[in-house]
């Protein structure tokens, strides 16, 4: 994520901190210490603070960990000063496997809500009034109440939260996958609405969760629709039929031409007629300044390149293009190279079949909304938020 850094990496997971997240840990210890003229309160506020984002950081690691039993990686985990986000490669697809994944975070505050509850029992300083102990208390007390409270606030069921995600997986046992999540995206986003209004009176971090969790609702939404409306549709359907090749002995020199004097940004590769790979116009520009123009194709491109069969479903192959971050793949027949896909094509897929389905008259200009939120977002529609009020 733009202006986010690497802070570390747990159980093969990186862990980045976003720039927002240090500006605000300032703010805390400049409003707490010097507005109040106590140094002591800034140091305490601190100390609450990070171990408060040790506890959304590890109710984060309870999803990556829990999608990771289903073989789904987690790209990274961001903290960020409204909460945690683990961004999967995917959610999974069977309904009680979400379930699973999205109960997972919730489920570790309620481990650490409860050691917390056991240790201060021991001592002796839960008694009195619940709520007595809980806000009046000292570091632990507030830990704990905190807990509870990213408890209770994940599990509402405003999609794409945790309780939101249990509540399109179970729709999703009765429904259709999209009709679960266009249900659970409104509910998502009228609970955001909620937020917004509350927020614009009383909290401005709510505000800004209300407005996330409200275009997030609708960027999956956007998602789950575009790949169901490619859903049987085999990758031939979109797949480009006139374009250049480079040979692997190819200088860089001849890519420049192509991509100087044609449309086409990507090439896919050949050694002899045997596809080995695709050059992008990334990879490309990378080459020029380590091998020169007169560098091979060949050297330039990644071993073992990725490919498509022109048999394959189209959103298998979409899913794969998302996650290994590739714009485009050649695409083979019977080991023959055929034809390219690539993002673009498939956005313009998309527009003519729903060019299609409008009635004639019909609202234009909308359709284009469905179609990039879906094909060409970066999003893969995998995040998981674990939101912290604070
Ligand atoms: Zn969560």
């Amino acid at each position: 994520m733009r202006w986010s850094f690497r802070i570390g990496s747990i159980a093969g997971i990186r862990v980045e901190l976003h720039v927002t997240f240090l500006l605000f840990v300032g703010w805390i210890v400049v409003t707490q210490g010097l507005f109040s003229g106590r140094p002591g309160n800034a140091l305490a506020s601190l100390a609450l603070i990070l171990m408060v984002f040790g506890c959304v950081l590890l109710h984060e690691l309870g999803h990556a960990l829990a999608a990771r039993r289903y073989g789904i990686r987690t790209r990274d985990i961001i903290l960020l000063p409204i909460g945690g986000l683990a961004r999967l490669e995917r959610m999974p697809d069977k309904p009680a496997q979400e379930i699973v994944v999205a109960l997972a975070g919730p489920a570790v505050n309620v481990a650490i809500a409860a050691v917390l509850g056991v240790v201060l029992g021991r001592l002796g300083r839960l008694g009195g009034p619940f709520t007595d102990t809980l806000l009046g208390g000292g570091l632990a007390e507030s830990l704990l109440a905190i807990n509870l409270v990213m408890l209770a606030f994940n599990l509402i069921p405003a999609f794409p939260m945790d309780g939101g995600r249990v509540l399109r997986a179970l729709l999703a046992m009765k429904l259709s996958y999209v009709q679960a999540t266009r249900i659970a995206a409104r509910i998502g986003q009228g609970f955001a609405l909620v937020f917004g209004v509350v927020g614009l009176f009383y909290n401005a971090n709510l505000l800004l969760v209300g407005l996330l969790i409200f275009l997030a609702a609708g960027e999956e939404h956007a998602i789950v629709r575009t790949r169901a409306s490619l859903t049987g549709l085999p990758v031939r359907a979109a797949m480009i039929t006139q374009f250049d090749a480079l040979d692997a002995h190819d200088p860089l020199q001849r890519a420049v031409d192509l991509l100087m004097t044609g449309s086409q940004q990507d090439f896919p590769v050949l050694a002899g007629e045997v596809p080995v790979g695709l050059l992008t116009r990334a990879e490309l520009l990378v080459a020029l300044q380590r091998l020169g123009p007169a560098g091979r194709v060949g050297e330039a491109i990644a071993p073992h390149g990725e490919v498509a069969d022109a048999a394959e479903p189209l959103e298998h192959v979409l899913q794969r293009m998302r996650v290994r971050r590739r714009p485009a793949l050649p695409v083979l027949s019977g080991g023959r190279l055929v034809g390219m896909v690539t993002l673009e094509n498939v956005s313009e897929l998309l527009l003519i079949q729903q060019a299609l389905r409008r009635p004639p008259g019909g609202a234009p200009g909308s359709a284009s909304g469905g179609a990039t939120g879906g094909a060409s977002s970066g999003a893969s529609g995998g995040a998981t938020g674990g939101v912290a009020l604070l």
